[in-house]
């Protein structure tokens, strides 16, 4: 049996260490989509006037601006209406219409989301709701004020580009795709023959 200040040692060394974490071609794919996605649509700088009346409606202040989701120092702006869907564009764009100042770590848990659905999700572990914070009905109302503010730009982009050159922007990103998959099987294979080499070499 093992003791509880020997459990304790345990739990606490393997806490300490955290293995980093790594990409695999496969888990690239959304990279891949985001950057086609990116590269096209306009990102529109805000004026003095407009950052102002947002960290108004936002109810924060300019010299501290804090994360809209969770009250954290922000770090960064966020798409409050995402860009990309199942791989696809939504339409959004970068401009301060459709976005609000977020922390790191809601920016990765909101993902491709819906905010109001990620942010009253109480399973999602970082969330708002999930992390179990104050205020929660008070942000969305904000949030929705927010939304009211300033209508936000909607790309059709097949109406302005045509059907052509819009699905052959397409086949050219798939076919990064399907490359990047037909990597990940070479790798999963040679992942094994390394481990199994040297699983061997530390046996012998
Ligand atoms: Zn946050």
């Amino acid at each position: 049996m093992t003791s509880p200040d020997e459990k304790a040692r345990l739990k606490a060394l393997t806490t300490a260490f955290q293995m980093p974490s790594f990409q695999t071609m496969v888990s690239r794919k959304s990279s891949v989509t985001n950057a086609a996605v990116n590269s096209l649509i306009p990102a529109v700088t805000p004026t003095p006037d407009q950052i102002e009346k947002a960290l108004a409606i936002l109810g924060m202040e300019v010299t501290d601006v804090r994360c809209t989701y969770c009250g954290d120092p922000s770090t960064e702006w966020d798409h409050l209406r995402p860009l990309v869907i199942n791989r696809r564009p939504t339409g959004f764009i970068s401009e301060i219409a459709n976005l609000v100042p977020a922390c790191g770590k809601c920016n990765q848990s909101k993902g491709n989301k819906p905010w109001r659905e990620w942010i009253m999700n109480p399973s999602a572990n970082r969330s708002p709701t999930g992390r179990g914070l104050p205020n929660v009905p008070e942000r969305v109302a904000r949030l929705e004020t927010y939304e009211e503010w300033l209508s936000p730009t909607h790309v059709d982009f097949e109406a302005i580009l045509g059907r052509e050159a819009w699905e052959h922007y397409w086949s050219l990103c798939e076919a990064i795709i399907a490359e990047m998959r037909e990597c990940q099987h070479v790798a999963d294979r040679l992942h094994k023959e390394i481990a199994a080499k040297l699983n061997g070499e530390k046996r012998a």
